[in-house]
C-alpha cells in the first residue's frame, strides 16, 4: 500500500482534497467506487426535444467568441456542424478552450439543447468523435475544489500500474465460484466492459466484503468469548433507588434490557451487546442507568455519538438526570478552548471525571482514560468494526454498549452482529400520540404548505427534508437550496427559516440548531444524512421531498424526529408519482415491521438515506438489497473456519 502524496501527479493540495473523501492511500483511490456511470451515445438530432440532454460530436465551424457576462462569468459562443445541422453552442467560464477550439477540428459536446434558439447550453466540450458503441464513463463522488478530470485520471494510474492486492477469499472458495481475480474485478467496476462482465466483477467483490467482514465478526467473538472482563461489584440497591427516581416509570423493555445489561456487567465476561429500538423507545435512559452502574462500580464510561449535536444534547440530559449523584459528566467536543480541553483531558486521565460524551474524537485522539469500564455508542449503525475495536483498546477489556435506532428484526440481527447479543426495546412509553403519515403527490404541494401553516400558527415547527444540498436539476423540490427559496417565499413573512447540510461548518449548523432548538427558528430545511436523533419536542411535521427516493427504514427513522413531545404529530411524504410502498408508511409505525419489509422486498435501493448497519465495512455491499448473498458468505465462513485458525484474521483487524 502506496500512500497518496508517493504517487505520481498528486501533490499536497490534491491529497488533501481526496483525504477529505476517505482517501489516503493507492488502495483507498481504487476502491473509491463510481457513485453512478454517464452513458455517452450520440444523440439523434432527428426526434431531440427541447431542453434534452444531447452527446454530439461535429467539427467547430466558426468562433470561439468570448464576451463577459458578469465580473467573473465570460462566456464562449462557437458554431459546429455535424451532417445533419449546426448548431450553436455556449460554454461558461472554460477559457482554456479558446486556445482549443480551432475552426475545422472535431470536438464532441455535452449539454443541454435549447431548441428555439438552436442552440447547446455546453457543459463539457472535449476534442475528438464519438466512437459507433456507447461510452460508459465513471462518475465519482467529488468535494469542493477536485477537478473530476483529476480523480479520474490517478485512479486509473493506480489501476494500470502494479499494485499488490490482498484478496481476501481464500483459494478454493475463488476457484468454487469462478471468480475472476481481484483487481480485474476492480477494473471492471471503474471501467465496465460489459453488463455480464460488470455483473460477475461487482458479486465477487460483494463476496469479498461480506467475508471479511464475517471473518472479522467471528474473530472479535472469539476474542470475547476467551478474555475474561472485569466482573463489576455495587449495590444494587442503589441503582433501584435511582430507577424509582425517575420522573416516570421505565417500560417493561426497558427493564428487560436493564436486567440484561445488569447480568454483563457483573459477568466475568465482556459485555458486546447491542440495543436496539425505535425512536423514542427509551434507549438514552437505558444507557445512562448503565453508566450509573458503571459509575457505582467505580469506572468512567464514554458515550460515542455520531455528532457534535446530538454530544451536547446527551450532556444536557446527562447533567439533569445525574444532578443528584456526584458523577462528573463532561462535554468534549473540538469547539472548547485548548486550555479548557487540557484540563479535561487531565481530569479524565487522573480519575476525577466518570462520565465522558463527545463524537469519534473520543477514540482518535489522545484522550487517556484512567480506568475506562463501559463504552456507550449511539446510534451504533455509525461505527464500523474496526472503530469499536478501537475505542475497546482505549480501556481494559472495557464493556462494550451499542445503540441502534435502525432496528431489524430478530433473524437478520443474528447474522449481521454475530459478535453481539441483541436485545430490542419494542414496548414504547405510556401516553405517546402515534405521528400521523400522509402520503401526497407533489402537484398537491399547495395543501402541503397550507397544513405546515396550521403548525406555525399553532407555534408549533417543521422540519423539511430533501435528498440533495443542491444541484443543477430542473426539478426544483429534490434540493435544500431551492427548498429554501421556496420556502422563503411562501413563509418568510411569517417567520424564520433556516437551513442545515453537510456542506456548512460545525459552528455555523450548531448556531442554527440552536435557533431551532430554541424556537427561533421555525422551519428547519435539511438533508437527512446529518443530525439523526436530534430532539426538539416542539416539531410537530415533518415534511419529506422525493420520498420515494428514501428505503422505508430511513424514512421511519426521519419521522421518528416527530411526536417526542406530548402534541399531534404529523408526516408528509412527497413523491412526484404515486408510490405504493409509501402506503406502508401510512399502516406502521412499528420501526421493526417497517425493517422487516425492506429487508423481505430487497432490491428497493436507499439511494440518499442514512446508510444501514454496517456502513463502514461496505462499498458495494448492501445488507438489505445482498442479504441472500450475505447468507452465503456466513456459511461459507462457517465452513473455512472449521479448517481454518480464527486467528488468521488477527491482523486484517485494526
Ligand atoms: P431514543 O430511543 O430515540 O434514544 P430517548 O431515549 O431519547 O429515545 O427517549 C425519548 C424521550 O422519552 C426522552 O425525552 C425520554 O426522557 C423519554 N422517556 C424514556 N423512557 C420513558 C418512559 N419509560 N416513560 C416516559 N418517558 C420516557
Ligand atoms: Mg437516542
Amino acid at each position: 500500500m502506496r500512500k497518496l502524496i508517493e504517487l505520481e501527479g498528486i501533490g499536497s493540495k490534491t491529497s488533501r482534497l481526496l483525504e477529505k473523501l476517505d482517501i489516503y492511500s493507492d488502495l483507498d483511490l481504487i476502491t473509491y467506487y463510481p457513485k453512478r456511470y454517464d452513458f455517452l451515445k450520440r444523440t439523434d438530432m432527428n426526434s431531440i426535444k427541447d431542453k434534452d440532454r444531447v452527446v454530439i460530436d461535429g467539427i467547430v465551424e466558426g468562433g470561439p467568441i468570448v464576451s463577459q457576462v458578469r465580473p467573473k462569468l465570460k462566456k464562449i459562443m462557437f458554431r459546429i456542424s455535424n451532417g445533419i445541422g449546426i448548431y450553436n453552442v455556449c460554454v461558461y467560464n472554460q477559457i482554456y478552450l479558446l486556445k482549443e477550439l480551432k475552426v475545422g477540428i472535431n470536438v464532441i459536446v455535452i449539454g443541454k439543447y435549447d431548441k428555439f434558439k438552436n442552440l447547446i447550453n455546453g457543459i463539457e466540450v472535449r476534442k475528438g468523435r464519438l466512437p459507433k458503441s456507447i461510452i460508459i464513463e465513471p462518475v465519482y463522488g467529488m468535494t469542493e475544489g477536485l477537478n473530476k478530470k483529476v480523480i479520474s485520471k490517478v485512479i486509473d494510474e493506480v489501476l494500470n500500474s502494479n499494485i499488490n492486492i490482498i484478496d481476501y477469499i481464500p483459494d478454493y472458495l475463488i476457484n468454487r465460484y469462478h471468480f475472476i481475480d481481484k483487481i480485474s474485478a476492480i477494473r471492471e467496476i471503474h471501467h465496465p466492459s460489459s453488463e455480464i462482465n460488470f455483473r460477475r466483477a461487482k458479486q465477487r467483490l460483494k463476496y469479498e466484503e461480506f467475508f471479511l467482514y464475517l471473518a472479522k465478526i467471528r474473530y472479535l467473538k472469539y476474542v470475547n468469548n476467551n478474555i475474561s472482563g472485569n466482573n463489576k461489584v455495587f449495590d444494587n440497591r442503589l441503582v433501584d433507588e435511582f430507577i424509582n427516581d425517575l420522573s416516570f416509570e421505565l417500560t417493561f423493555d426497558q427493564k428487560k434490557v436493564i436486567d440484561e445489561i445488569r447480568i454483563d456487567m457483573v459477568s466475568s465476561k465482556q459485555m458486546n451487546r447491542l440495543v436496539q429500538g425505535d425512536v423514542g423507545s427509551g434507549k438514552t435512559i437505558v444507557a445512562f442507568i448503565a453508566g450509573y452502574m458503571n459509575y457505582l462500580a467505580g469506572y468512567q464510561t464514554a458515550l460515542m455519538v455520531p455528532t457534535e449535536i446530538l454530544a451536547s444534547q446527551h450532556y444536557q440530559s446527562a447533567l439533569e438526570l445525574f444532578k443528584n449523584t456526584d458523577m462528573e459528566v463532561v462535554l468534549l467536543t473540538s469547539s472548547l478552548t485548548k486550555k479548557r480541553r487540557n484540563d479535561i483531558l487531565k481530569r479524565i486521565n487522573n480519575g476525577e471525571i466518570h462520565f465522558i460524551i463527545g463524537t469519534q474524537s473520543l477514540i482518535q485522539e489522545d484522550v487517556n482514560y484512567k480506568n475506562l469500564g463501559l463504552i456507550i455508542a449511539d446510534e451504533q449503525h455509525r461505527f464500523g468494526v474496526n472503530q469499536r475495536n478501537l475505542l475497546k483498546s482505549k480501556g481494559i477489556v472495557p464493556d462494550v454498549l451499542s445503540m441502534s435506532a435502525t432496528p431489524i428484526p430478530r433473524t437478520y440481527a443474528l447474522t449481521i452482529y454475530g459478535d453481539m447479543d441483541v436485545s430490542s426495546i419494542k414496548t414504547k412509553p405510556k401516553g405517546r400520540i402515534e405521528v400521523s403519515t400522509l402520503v401526497r403527490r407533489e402537484k398537491d404541494i399547495l395543501e402541503v404548505l397550507k397544513l405546515m401553516k396550521i403548525e406555525i400558527d399553532k407555534g408549533h415547527q417543521v422540519y423539511v427534508v430533501a435528498p440533495a444540498i443542491e444541484n443543477d436539476d430542473e426539478d426544483s423540490l429534490n434540493n435544500v437550496m431551492k427548498l429554501k427559496e421556496k420556502m422563503e417565499l411562501a413563509f418568510g413573512k411569517i417567520c424564520e427559516i433556516g437551513c442545515v447540510h453537510g456542506k456548512l461548518d460545525n459552528d455555523e449548523k450548531s448556531r442554527i440548531m440552536s435557533r431551532f432548538e430554541s424556537g427561533e427558528v421555525k422551519i428547519l430545511i435539511s438533508t437527512t444524512v446529518i443530525e439523526v436523533g436530534v430532539n426538539v419536542p416542539n416539531a410537530s411535521m415533518i415534511v419529506i421531498f422525493k420520498a420515494n427516493l428514501f428505503g422505508l427504514s430511513t424514512l421511519h427513522q426521519l419521522r421518528g424526529r416527530v411526536g417526542r413531545g406530548s402534541i399531534k404529530s404529523y408526516c408528509i411524504l412527497l413523491s412526484k408519482e404515486y408510490c405504493d410502498r409509501l402506503d406502508i408508511m401510512k399502516e406502521t409505525n412499528d420501526g421493526f415491521v417497517i425493517s422487516e419489509y425492506d429487508f423481505k422486498n430487497r432490491g428497493e435501493g436507499d439511494l440518499f438515506g442514512v446508510r444501514q448497519s454496517g456502513e463502514a465495512e461496505f462499498k458495494l455491499a448492501d445488507i438489505r438489497r445482498d442479504f441472500d448473498l450475505l447468507v452465503r458468505v456466513k456459511e461459507d465462513v462457517d465452513e473455512f473456519f472449521i479448517k481454518e485458525d480464527v486467528l488468521k484474521y488477527r491482523s486484517f483487524i485494526n
